[in-house]
C-alpha cells in the first residue's frame, strides 16, 4: 500500500528518510550485528547513540550551557507531576489556562499545592490566547505554566507571558523544533515528543540548572527527581532507547535541512497556504482568532456536522488521513508538523476545493 499523507495530532508522521534510516539498520546498526532496540543501554554504541542525539538537540535549540536535557519515559503527562513536585519549593504556582492540556497539568498541580488560574481563555472554547502581558502573578510563585502551541485548539501564544521574574514553565510538545527559540527565557521547556519530533512515550525536557535541587516535595519519586534523571545523563534505569535514537535522527534530518530557521520557513509557508484557502472558502472556516493562530494545528469547521463526517471519510478514502477534530471539539484539524511536506499540504488544499465544488 502506499504512503499516505498523515495529518493526525500525535503519534504523527515522522519524516521518510529517518523511518527508512530506521529500517536499512534494524537488523544490523552500524556493523554491530543487533538491532539498537537489543542493545545495553550501557554500552558504548548507545552511549554515542544519546551523547549525538543531546548534542544536536543542544545545537538545534542553541541551549545554552547552563541547562540539562533529559529524555524520560512518561510522555508529557508524567511531567504535569514531575514539575510541582520538583519547583513548588512554596507551593504556589499560576497556571494560564489556554486548552485541555494546560488545564490537566494544573489540575495535576492542585495535588501539590496551591495551583492558580491567573488567565484562561475557555469563556471562548478555547479560540483565542488570553492578555498575558499584566497578569496577578502572586509574589510567592514557584513558577509560571503555559502551553505554548494548543494542539485541540489550535492557538499559540505570539509573545511569552511576563512572568514579573517567576520562573516559566512552558509545554511546547505540538511545537517542538518547528521553529528557533530563546531558552534562557525559559526555567523548563518540554514537551511529549510523539508530536513534531518522535515515537510516543518520551518527554524531553530542558531545564536551567539551579531548578534542578534535592529539594523536592516529600514522597516525590526517585525516577521523577530532576536530580536523579540530570546526575545520570537520563541514565538512571534503562531509558527508552530506540525512542531516543529515532528522535536522534530527526535531529539529524532538521540539521541537514539547516536547522530551525529553515523550518519555520517551511512551516510558515505550510500554514499561510492552508489559512489562505480557508479564508477564501465559502464552506470552510477556521475556528481560531486570526492573530493566535498554530502554525502546527489548523482546526476547521463547515458548520454542519454531517457535512464534516463526509469530508472525515472522503478525504481518507483519497489517502489524507486522520483529518477528524478532536472528540471534544468537533469539526476537523490537520496537523502539518515538521515532518508533513508542502505537497501533502497542496493536495490537502486541492481535495477541499473540489469538495467544496461538489457541495456548493
Ligand atoms: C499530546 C499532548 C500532551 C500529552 O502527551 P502524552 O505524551 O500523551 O502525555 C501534553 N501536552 C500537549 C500540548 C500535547 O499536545
Amino acid at each position: 500500500m502506499d504512503r499516505v499523507y498523515n495529518f493526525s495530532a500525535g503519534p504523527a508522521v515522522l519524516p521518510e528518510e529517518v523511518l527508512k534510516t530506521c529500517a536499512e539498520e534494524m537488523l544490523n546498526y552500524h556493523g554491530s550485528g543487533q538491532s539498537v532496540m537489543e542493545m545495553s543501554h550501557r554500552s558504548a554504541e548507545f552511549k554515542e547513540i544519546i551523547d549525538t542525539a543531546e548534542k544536536d538537540f543542544r545545537e538545534l535549540l542553541a541551549v545554552p550551557d547552563n541547562y540539562k536535557v533529559l529524555f524520560l519515559q512518561g510522555g508529557a503527562w508524567t511531567q504535569f507531576s514531575a514539575i510541582p513536585m520538583n519547583l513548588m519549593k512554596n507551593k504556589v504556582a499560576d497556571y494560564i489556562i489556554t486548552g485541555q492540556w494546560a488545564k490537566k497539568a494544573w489540575q495535576e498541580a492542585k495535588k501539590y499545592g496551591d495551583a492558580k488560574a491567573v488567565a484562561s481563555s475557555e469563556d471562548k472554547t478555547f479560540s483565542y490566547i488570553p492578555a498575558v502581558n499584566d497578569l496577578p502573578i502572586d509574589e510567592n510563585a514557584d513558577y509560571v505554566y503555559i502551553c505554548q502551541n494548543n494542539t485541540i485548539y489550535g492557538t499559540r501564544y505570539k509573545e511569552l507571558p511576563d512572568t514579573k521574574g517567576k520562573t516559566l514553565v512552558a509545554d511546547v510538545s505540538s511545537m517542538f523544533l518547528s521553529e528557533p527559540a530563546d531558552i534562557n527565557r525559559y526555567g523548563i521547556m518540554y514537551g511529549g515528543v510523539q508530536k513534531n519530533v518522535g515515537p510516543a512515550g518520551m518527554a524531553i525536557v530542558v531545564i536551567r540548572e539551579d531548578l534542578i535541587t534535592e529539594d523536592v516535595l516529600p514522597g516525590t519519586p526517585t525516577l521523577l527527581m530532576y536530580k536523579t534523571q540530570a546526575d545520570n545523563g537520563s541514565l538512571f534505569n534503562t531509558p527508552p532507547c530506540y525512542n531516543i535514537y529515532v528522535c536522534g535522527l530527526v535531529f539529524k534530518w532538521l540539521l541537514n535541512k539547516g536547522g530551525l530557521e529553515v523550518m519555520k520557513k517551511e512551516n510558515e509557508e505550510k500554514a499561510a497556504l492552508l489559512y489562505d484557502f480557508l479564508d477564501s472558502s465559502k464552506l470552510f472556516k477556521g475556528t481560531v482568532q486570526k492573530e493566535y493562530r498554530s502554525l502546527m494545528n489548523v482546526p476547521f469547521v463547515t458548520g454542519n456536522d454531517e457535512m464534516d463526517k463526509k469530508f472525515v471519510s472522503e478525504s481518507k478514502a483519497a489517502g489524507l488521513v486522520n483529518l477528524k477534530g478532536h472528540r471534544s471539539v468537533g469539526g476537523m484539524r490537520a496537523s502539518i508538523y515538521n515532518a508533513m511536506p508542502k505537497a501533502g499540504v497542496e493536495k490537502l488544499i486541492t481535495f477541499m476545493e473540489d469538495f467544496e465544488k461538489k457541495n456548493a
